[in-house]
């Protein structure tokens, strides 16, 4: 087992933190905590897409690097450490090209995959509706068929990147108790998005998707239908790798801030990095960011070798968020009173983390999940 980057992988990191650094940090810092519009995310994503940034993992032909999903993992890493924000887009735009890859017919992955691959179009992928979430089996939304061509209706929430979208993977009912996943154009099909205001990640978008007698062409069906659920659990995989990503990116600049700030901060006559309380949460948080690390990691590697892997993705998901919601508490404890205002940033964090443990699957369902991969036994219901 060898836990060290390769020279490719060291020089994309390098010169990626240094383009985050010096471009992205001050732009994002400057934009504030507002909406981003499309196109300026859009200019993000496309210069961070020369980092790998959605194209590391995907093939050559379709306009990827061919490099592997760990690589992304760790690109993905470094990205949220600067802006979960600006990550996040690009984490739907992989996983969802990663969809139409493995599910598309010939000819939706030469309509689709380069333009989602180098940004110049945005996937949503759309699960959750008002009714549900955690009970993934239970969507609503109905595709009813009408010749060569599926009707749609339904309401989808919560969806990642709907605002920007101009492609959205929608999960509903083509039968009964049978799922599936369809294809949807936004110029050619129609629908209609509403943004979600949250407490923090506005930059980026959240969003509901109507549907009202939205037709699609059969051909637009992903992967067999009524395996829609089965394919829904190998796309979480992947999903899964980078949420815990965007807990440990989170949590690993709550930890360099603490650092920072301790090492200068003087209280009682000491720098209170010299005091055993805060020495002791800079311990936990970096420990704690490694251990989230390893099963990120370790996640990823299975998944990439077409292993089985939902309990590890699972302990990855749930670790690797709920850290970061203590790593960042901890961070603006160790910044007193400063740690509450817009000034530092690790305000900014603690409002982002507490978002982590939700979306993919909650923390719950996690533990769920990996207690019926243990036991056999499902204590969902
Ligand atoms: C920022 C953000 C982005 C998102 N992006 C997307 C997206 O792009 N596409 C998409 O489809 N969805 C997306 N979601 C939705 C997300 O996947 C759901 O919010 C999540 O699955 C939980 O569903 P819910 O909110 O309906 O909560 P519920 O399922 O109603 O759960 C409420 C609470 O009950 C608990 N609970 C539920 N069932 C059980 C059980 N059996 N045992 C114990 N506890 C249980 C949950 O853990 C939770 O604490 C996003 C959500 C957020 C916040």
């Amino acid at each position: 087992m060898d836990f060290s980057l390769n020279e490719e992988q060291r020089m994309v990191l390098e010169s990626l933190r240094k383009f985050l650094d010096a471009e992205i940090e001050p732009a994002f810092r400057a934009h504030g905590d507002g909406p981003i519009p499309r196109e300026k995310m859009q200019r993000w994503m496309q210069e961070l897409s020369e980092y790998g940034l959605i194209k590391a993992p995907h093939e050559e032909q379709w306009g990827g690097f061919g490099m592997d999903w760990l690589t992304h993992l760790l690109i993905f890493e470094e990205v949220a450490f600067t802006s979960l924000d600006i990550a996040v887009p690009g984490f739907i735009n992989s996983v969802g090209a990663e969809m139409i890859r493995q599910l598309g017919s010939d000819e939706l992955k030469r309509k689709y995959l380069p333009d989602l691959i180098s940004c110049d179009k945005f996937v949503a992928l759309g699960i959750s509706e008002p009714d549900v979430g955690s009970d993934v089996a239970a969507v609503k939304t109905r595709a009813v068929r009408d010749g060569d061509h599926w009707v749609i209706n339904g309401e989808k929430t919560w969806i990642t990147n709907g605002e920007y979208s101009d492609v959205f993977i929608c999960t509903c009912k083509t039968g009964e108790g049978e799922i599936s996943h369809i294809l949807i154009d936004r110029e050619e099909h129609g629908y209609d998005v509403a943004g979600i205001k949250k407490m923090a990640l506005n930059g980026q978008s959240t969003a509901q998707i109507f549907l009202s007698d939205v037709r699609v062409p059969v051909s637009n069906t992903l992967g067999e239908l009524g395996q829609g659920l089965k394919n829904t659990l190998k796309i979480f995989e992947y999903a899964r790798c980078h949420m815990a990503i965007w807990g440990i990116g989170l949590a690993r600049r709550a930890l360099h801030e603490s650092v920072k700030y301790s090492q200068e901060r003087e209280q009682h006559g000491k720098k209170i990095a010299g005091h055993q309380l805060i020495a002791d949460k800079i311990a936990t948080m970096a420990t704690e960011i490694d251990a989230a690390r390893l099963l990120a990691h370790r996640a990823m590697c299975m998944v990439q070798n077409g292993e089985r892997a939902d309990k590890e993705c699972s302990m990855a998901k749930w670790y690797g968020t709920e850290i970061a919601v203590t790593a960042t508490r901890n961070a603006v404890q160790i910044h007193g009173g400063n740690g509450v205002t817009t000034e530092f940033v690790v305000e900014r964090l603690a409002r982002e983390a507490i978002i982590t443990p939700i979306p993919d699957g909650t923390t719950e369902i996690q533990k769920l999940l990996i207690s019926r991969c243990l036991t056999g036994i499902q204590a969902f219901r």
